[in-house]
């Protein structure tokens, strides 16, 4: 197979690659201590990478690339109990670390190799097969345990050229990251992906608007966030006319991993006259749909098939959608060279997730306008409410409930009801927590918005919402049927 990252040797030597707070490494310098990585992981089959937002994780990762030796990054913060389920299921040889990083107790039994950024050892071929596991990422635990997805190098090259169609995305972009790399947002849309144009990344270390604004006027072209970071962001514009100055100025804003409110999407491009393009992807499919920059985009639409992702909607017997009618609803099924092999250890668990024909059930819920637009509904198992004999996403619901003024943050779920099969349940962190808005204000804004039997007959007040560390709306923890 061609290179993964055909930029590596043979961008000019002094052309920045990555950027880590005050340290840097160009294309050479990259080549040079990722080739000295691969030479010291050359004999293992796997490795861990203890995934700080560091220099070093990126070039762990890149180097245990091009040793062909699957990598499989940790999340710092994981307990105890999650890192010892994830030492036990992956089994890898070795922990690649940045030195003085302190490691908890299940990986001290594993050998430890201390990754310096400015050892030098040959760059290896980069030739491997498609096939051939890279990466082993854990999905984020957002509806049970994390399962071990096993990506191969073909699933990183095709979703990251499909994004590079879709975004007009170049060796001349370069990306203001502010996101953790244990997980495909940040790790292979945040890092490899640079790496495979060309470009370069200037990481933050910890995401705040201010950071934003100040990469993106000092040259910055795109940024990837989660909706949380994009929430804070449009909290911050009224108020910061650098930050309105600099993301005005930026060639490309996009967001994944969980929905954008609608709310915000607005609230950002009133105050910048700019739109945020929205991805929709996961841990084992990497990227499925994006809005595209030559296309429409419409705040809640997840855009179209990225080029060579085949989708569909299928209702609950398996049966595909016959037309695009913008109202009905059905799970999203994705087929193409995007998708990982399987569940590490979990056979069955991979047998359940694909069709006989080859797609992979994502567990989403959507319906497709008539142009081809994909619209996230939500989870099935903890966003559709079957309530009154209809099926309701959450996300139209706590859409409308962040448009009320008293309202800063909302979730919405259903709980077993004995007239309506479920009721519908809506948590919310008030504006002002002296002076929540109560259940019937709440219920009739929504039955105003939407229809009388989309309102909440619960409301919950909580100070915050339980979120991961990607800021996903952790519904298990709402009591959420999951
Ligand atoms: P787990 O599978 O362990 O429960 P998870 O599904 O949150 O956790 P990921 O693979 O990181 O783990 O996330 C993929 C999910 O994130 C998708 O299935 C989808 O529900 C959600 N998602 C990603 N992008 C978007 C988006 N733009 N809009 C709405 N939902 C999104
Ligand atoms: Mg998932």
């Amino acid at each position: 197979m061609p290179p993964l990252f055909p930029a590596l040797g043979h961008e000019p030597a002094e052309r920045p690659a990555l950027t880590f707070g005050d340290r840097s490494l160009t294309y050479a310098e990259l080549a040079a201590a990722s080739g000295a990585v691969a030479e010291r992981v050359r004999a293992f089959a796997r490795v861990a990478v203890w995934a700080t937002p560091a220099l070093e994780t990126a070039v762990a990762t890149v180097g245990a690339l091009l040793a062909q030796v699957a990598a499989v990054p940790l999340n710092p913060k994981s307990g105890e109990g999650e890192l010892g389920h994830i030492l036990a299921d992956s089994a890898p040889d070795a922990v690649l670390t940045a030195p003085g990083a302190e490691l908890p107790a299940p990986l001290a039994a594993l050998p430890r190799l201390d990754v310096d950024v400015r050892a030098a050892g040959p760059v290896p071929a980069d030739d491997a097969d498609d096939d051939a596991p890279a990466l082993i990422v854990y999905t984020s635990g957002t509806t049970g345990p994390p399962k071990g997805a096993v990506i191969p190098r073909r699933a990183i090259a095709a979703t990251l050229d499909a994004l590079a169609d879709a975004w007009r995305w170049t060796g001349d972009d370069v990306l203001v990251h502010g996101l953790p790399l244990f997980h495909v947002h940040g790790l292979v849309l945040g890092v490899l992906g640079p790496l495979r144009r060309g470009g370069s990344v200037r990481h933050l270390g910890r995401f705040s608007p201010g950071g934003v604004a100040r990469e993106l006027a000092a040259g910055a072209t795109v940024l990837f966030g989660v909706p949380t970071m994009y929430h804070r962001i449009a909290e911050a514009l009224p108020g910061d006319p650098e930050l309105v100055e600099a993301l005005a100025g930026a060639r490309l804003l996009v967001s994944g991993s969980a929905a954008l409110p609608v709310h915000d999407h607005e609230r950002i491009t009133s105050a910048t006259g700019r739109r945020v393009v929205e991805r929709y992807g996961m841990t084992e499919t990497l990227m499925n749909t994006s809005v595209r920059v030559d296309g429409e985009a419409r705040p809640g639409s997840v855009g179209v098939p990225l080029p060579g992702v085949e989708l569909r909607l299928v209702e609950d017997d398996g049966t595909p959608l016959a037309a695009y009618d913008g109202e009905t609803v059905g799970e999203i099924q994705v087929r193409g060279p995007n998708l990982f092999t399987e569940y590490l250890n979990r056979p069955d668990a991979t047998a359940a997730a694909f069709t006989a024909d080859g797609f992979f059930r994502t567990g989403d819920m959507a319906v497709r306008d008539p142009d081809g637009q994909v619209r996230i509904v939500g989870r099935k198992a903890t966003d559709l409410i079957k309530s009154g004999g209809y099926k309701i996403g959450a996300g139209e619901i706590e859409n409308a409930l962040l448009e009320h003024p008293g309202v800063r943050e909302a979730a919405v779920t259903g709980e077993p009801d004995p007239d309506l099969g479920e009721r519908i349940v809506a948590w919310i962190v008030p504006a002002d927590p002296q002076a929540p808005p109560g259940t019937e204000e709440l219920a009739g804004h929504v039955a105003r918005r939407l229809a009388p039997h989309k309102r909440p007959r619960v409301v919950h007040h909580l100070d915050a919402l339980p979120r991961n560390d990607m800021g996903k709306i952790m519904k298990r923890a709402l009591g959420g049927h999951a």
